[in-house]
């Protein structure tokens, strides 16, 4: 949300406002906004940077999973099986916590999955 200036028709970021809503236009007009605007835009600010916290937590939740299965196959003698097991738990959370990017699984975390597996438990060298 912004306010335009009725006379010169600069346009004001409602940020630029001061705590009584008032910012004086370069061209001398004085522009208010009403508290309610000031404190719907702060609350909206707030929510948004809350929302980034919470999905922030929540990629490094699934970051340091999609880690956990890379050492299970690198560190260990765990069977593919087990691995299998680990690898839906992992799909399964990022369809619980984010839902519209669990296609990302598919595309980022199985492909490195399978080509690790292949290169470390197939290629005989462990
Ligand atoms: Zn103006």
């Amino acid at each position: 949300m912004a306010i335009k200036c009725p006379k010169c028709e600069r346009i004001y970021e409602l940020l630029v406002f001061d705590a009584k809503g008032r910012v004086c236009c370069v061209c001398g007009e004085n522009l208010v906004i009403e508290q309610e605007d000031v404190f719907e835009r702060l609350q909206e600010i707030c929510k948004q940077y809350e929302l980034k916290l919470e999905e922030e937590e929540k990629t490094a939740q699934i970051r340091k999973m999609a880690d956990s299965i890379v050492a299970m196959i690198l560190n260990t003698e765990c069977g593919f099986d087990e691995v299998e097991l680990e690898k839906n738990k992992l799909k399964l959370m990022i369809l619980e916590i984010t839902p519209d990017k669990v296609h990302l699984y598919e595309l980022i975390y199985e492909p490195r999955f399978r080509r690790l597996w292949k290169k470390i438990r197939e290629s005989g060298f462990k």
